[in-house]
């Protein structure tokens, strides 16, 4: 039977079992404990970020960062609409209202002009957005500056939901620092994984010790259990904080194995009527998380379905790009600003499998089965 290649699969380096291994020891087998402490700070070493919190999921770091920037019912947040329906469900948990930002071509993420004319609009009418979360897709940053100035004039904080970006450069610094709230994760399929956490960074030590309380239910201080807040079950376990120490020793090799898979993909296939890889834009450097490409199906001879239908058949996975948030039942009745770009990317753009524990011999498989789809 053919063994199938998969899109994005753990990793594991040399040292996650024994970090694990010396939490069984100590028997701190608990959320919180010495594992998601040095993570923390290993992480923020990592990134060039001051102050962290470790968390069960991207997720929930990202919903712990709407309530600290103060997001609350019926505010309105701009989001990227290029993305995982995650970046904004945290959104519609606080009752608020996201607002949908098409992509730009040179990065597929957020156009900073649809947003700088987005703000200026709303601030016409005084209805600003309480914030703006920015997603850095596949691995690559948006064009942050811009961004950044443009939601300064304003006075509207940014979320980075750098999920997907973690061990990218935007201008030599990792996205997720630029904001005031960054996130990441840890899921099975991302660059590293926890198999399951995420990390909120922040250059502001009261958000991520807003973030540590929040995340522990909540606990005033008292030798009692009071609360003056609702918390969250949200900090994450030590045991997997074990494993997160271990994969970072290894994010830069992760990386660098993902942008060879992207580089071998383009020499065998970038010359294919019809083709054209996700730029990246100049920048940062992308970690190509995934490596993405569209299909232009008159000049390739067959549609991006069409490819993706003879890769599964060859057992295979590969996926269509993010189906945009506005496109998706849950978030259509929501505001959008175009979504044109997004909409192409989504009906053309394919994700190619992109472990950084993929074999040549697998890459070539992926390559002969897209060339045998070309036109002839
Ligand atoms: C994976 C992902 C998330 C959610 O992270 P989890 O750890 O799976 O909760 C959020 N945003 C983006 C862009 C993602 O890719």
């Amino acid at each position: 039977m053919t063994k199938p290649i998969l899109l994005s699969t753990p990793h594991m380096g040399s040292r996650e079992l024994q970090f694990v291994t010396e939490a069984f020891e100590t028997n701190w087998i608990a959320p919180i404990g010495p594992h998601v402490d040095a993570f923390e700070r290993e992480f923020c070493q990592k990134v060039g970020s001051s102050h962290a919190t470790a968390v069960t999921s991207g997720t929930a770091a990202l919903h712990l960062a709407l309530k600290l920037v103060g997001v609350g019912a019926g505010d309105d947040v701009f989001c990227s609409s290029l993305t995982f329906s995650a970046s904004a469900n945290p959104i519609v948990y606080e009752g608020a209202k996201p607002v949908f930002i098409d992509s730009d071509r040179q990065s597929w993420n957020m156009d900073a002009k649809l947003l700088e004319t987005a703000l200026e609009q709303r601030a016409r009418l005084c209805k600003l957005p309480k914030a703006v979360i920015l997603v850095h897709i596949y691995g690559q940053c948006a064009d942050i500056d811009p961004i950044l100035a443009a939601c300064e004039h304003y006075g509207v904080p940014i979320i980075e939901d750098a999920a997907e970006a973690l061990g990218a450069t935007y201008k030599g610094r990792s996205p997720g620092t630029f904001g005031k709230v960054g996130i990441f994760s840890f899921n099975g399929n991302k660059i590293i994984t926890t198999s399951g956490g995420g990390m909120l960074v922040s250059e502001d030590a009261s958000i991520t010790s807003k973030a540590k309380f929040l995340a522990t239910q909540a606990r005033d201080p008292a030798p009692h259990y009071q609360h003056s807040e609702i918390g969250y079950n949200y900090r994450m376990s030590n045991v997997l904080a074990g494993i997160g120490r271990g994969q970072l020793l290894v994010l830069n090799d992760r990386v660098a194995a993902r942008r060879r898979n992207c580089e071998v993909y383009q020499q065998a296939l970038a010359h294919l009527p019809g083709i054209e890889f996700m730029p990246e834009a100049s920048w940062g450097t992308a970690t190509r998380w995934l490596t993405c490409l569209t299909i232009a199906p008159t000049a390739f001879g067959v549609d991006r379905e069409h490819v993706r239908l003879a890769l599964a058949e060859a057992q295979i996975e590969a996926r269509p790009v993010w189906k945009p948030l506005h496109m998706q039942p849950i978030f259509q009745n929501y505001d959008r600003v175009g979504g044109e770009v997004a909409e192409d990317l989504f009906d053309r753009g394919l994700c190619l499998p992109s472990g950084s524990n993929l074999s040549d011999e697998d890459l070539h498989r992926v390559i002969d089965a897209i060339v045998k789809c070309a036109r002839s």
